[in-house]
């Protein structure tokens, strides 16, 4: 049985930062949803022109496409012998209840949830920090519609099972990780 970690929060909220260091230091596999897609896109596969569309607009890929794209990063040796870091999946209800079937099937089970939380303006300067090129006003804009509309439910769906746990990433970013390492039991 192979253990992992849920990131979620809004866009800009550091979930890729934590991810990246709880790699380092815990040998967790990062399974970004968005890198992912970027990878994708940057290859020209058909999966990468499709998601674009959507990516561009600041709106979320097809729960089916997004699902099955993950489930098969999930089902890797490499993930079973170190575990994972999700980063940006699940988004909605219907892609967690689809990993709470997979994780069965899969023989993988969640150390905790991760909810990380910062105030709008951090977001906002966060994300013209980077400036990617789907972090445009508007675009942004929609995201955290989208997260708002989409996301936070999914954070209701954890908090029934006991595992859910947030930490203020409104700080700095050592800061948070240990913040995140403690509510991990270590
Ligand atoms: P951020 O968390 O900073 O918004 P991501 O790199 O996680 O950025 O996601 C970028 C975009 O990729 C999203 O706006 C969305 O279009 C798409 N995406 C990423 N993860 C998912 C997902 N789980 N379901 C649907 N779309 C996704």
């Amino acid at each position: 049985m192979s253990a992992g970690i849920i990131l979620i929060g809004p866009p800009g909220v550091g979930k890729g930062t934590q991810a990246q260091l709880l790699t380092e230091r815990r040998g967790l596999v990062h399974l970004s949803s968005g890198d992912i897609f970027r990878a994708e896109i940057a290859s020209q596969s058909d999966l990468g022109r499709l998601a674009k569309r959507y990516i561009d607009e600041g709106r979320l890929v097809p729960n089916g496409i997004t699902i099955e794209m993950m489930a098969k990063r999930l089902r890797t040796g490499e993930v079973r012998r170190n575990g994972f870091i999700l980063d940006g999946f699940p988004r909605t209800v219907r892609q967690a209840e689809a990993l709470d079937d997979d994780f069965g099937d899969l023989d993988l089970t969640l150390m905790g949830v991760v909810s990380l939380t910062a105030s709008d303006d951090t977001i906002l300067q966060r994300l013209a920090e980077r400036g990617r090129a789907d972090d445009d006003i508007e675009t942004v804009r929609r995201r955290l519609q989208v997260f708002r509309e989409e996301t936070a439910p999914v954070i209701e769906h954890y908090k029934g099972k006991g595992i859910y746990r947030p930490v203020n990433s409104d700080q700095t970013i050592e800061n948070v990780f240990s913040d995140i390492e403690e509510c991990l039991g270590q």
